[in-house]
């Protein structure tokens, strides 16, 4: 499901109550329990999606802990949140990772991102999770030196690879859908992928198959050997083949879609009294060492912490409570159940 609201990257800083960072299952309920009480907010996260852990690690896999669904596929918990999300119409920015979270004189929060992007916010929950998904990298000689201009993790600008000299790595749907998407557009494509068995859908890779049969691309089982550089410039890639020997590809650009695993990354730098990689918090209200920032889910610390979607939820509530004290510390909030509270339902587009 597409997120409610997707706000593209701006330089103007937008004014909010609360920055989530984080859109995995907790930071969307947490967007949920905020709304409840009024609460606006902006979530942000590193990856094109929102879903965290479920949508990324294990989309198709059964949970069987969440309360009173017996069975749901973890993608199906992320599609059901962000249903329940929708009346708070949450403003998602998406694929860029929160760098800096600092406090202004006049204890606002000026949070920013790796697409510049800022916000000046009330408050803060992060909802980092394990951290921010990162690629996993080629490792050969001379990768770093590359990045960014002839070896990609990811496509920003698809029109960039057409005409080139394209060889791409991997079996998953980024890799597959990459590889239908430049044949033909590409001077010339090589498939490379480590095994026999893809994970990415079966029809992608049908459809891969029928291509390299009718000579439209080539594919090779293997992996990266060495990547051929002079002047600073790629000029191809060495391949290791299945067989053991190893056979050389001409490109002026290579792709790597290996998947992506979690870094704490820039969330470490923030000043926060951290507990090895976790964000010690208090158990009442959810809030860190920095008042008016707040950690639920995964990220967090705290005695008894237990790493699971539950106690992420449950850490969302009362955070919500306590940034609506933080908001307003005159104002008692006061508990009101969506059953019976017309205020809450209206928030909801529920009242009659
Ligand atoms: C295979 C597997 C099976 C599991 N099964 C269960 C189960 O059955 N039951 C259960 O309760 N739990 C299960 N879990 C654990 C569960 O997935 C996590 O507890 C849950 O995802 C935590 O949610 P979260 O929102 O705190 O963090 P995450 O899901 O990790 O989401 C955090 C998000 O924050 C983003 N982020 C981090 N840093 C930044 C930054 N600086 N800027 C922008 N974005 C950032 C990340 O990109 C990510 O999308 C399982 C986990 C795995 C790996």
């Amino acid at each position: 499901m597409e997120p409610a609201s997707k706000v593209p990257a701006s330089t103007a800083p937008i004014e909010t109550d609360t920055v989530i960072v984080g859109a995995g299952p907790c930071g969307l309920f947490q967007v949920f329990e905020l709304g409840l009480l009024g609460i606006k907010a902006d979530i942000v996260d590193s990856l094109q999606h929102p879903g965290g852990q479920c949508t990324e690690l294990y989309p198709d896999k059964p949970i069987y802990d969440i309360p009173a669904l017996p069975v749901c596929g973890a993608q199906e918990l992320v599609d059901r949140l962000m249903q329940q999300i929708k009346p708070f119409q949450p403003r998602f920015h998406l694929g860029q990772e929160v760098t800096e979270v600092t406090r202004r004189d006049d204890a606002r929060f000026l949070v920013r991102t790796a697409l510049d992007t800022t916000f000046l916010a009330r408050t803060v929950v992060i909802a980092g999770g394990l951290g921010s998904f990162q690629p996993k990298r080629l490792t050969v000689a001379g990768a770093d030196a590359v990045e960014g201009r002839q070896l990609h993790y990811r496509v920003r600008d698809a029109a960039r690879f057409h005409g080139q000299r394209l060889v791409i790595f991997g079996g998953g749907d980024s890799a597959l859908d990459w590889v239908l998407d430049f044949c033909g557009k590409a001077a010339s494509l090589v498939h490379v992928h480590r095994r026999a068995e893809f994970r990415a859908a079966p029809a992608s890779v049908a459809r891969m198959r029928e291509l390299v049969a009718a000579g439209r691309l080539q594919y090779v089982e293997g992996t990266a050997a060495a990547l051929r550089i002079a002047d600073g410039r790629l000029e191809g890639v060495e391949v290791k083949l299945s067989d053991g020997t190893t056979s050389a590809f001409d490109a002026d650009h290579v792709l790597a879609f290996f998947g992506l695993h979690p870094k704490l990354g820039p969330i470490a730098e923030w000043g926060l009294d951290l507990d090895k990689k976790a964000i010690r918090v208090d158990t009442a209200k959810f809030q860190t060492s920095e008042p008016g920032i707040f950690a639920i889910g995964d990220i967090n610390s705290y005695p008894g912490k237990k790493k699971l979607i539950l106690s992420g939820f449950h850490e969302a509530a009362l955070a919500a409570f306590a940034i609506a004290e933080y908001l307003n510390p005159t104002k008692k909030v006061h508990l009101q159940y969506t059953t019976t509270s017309p205020i809450m339902q209206k928030r909801l587009g529920v009242s009659g």
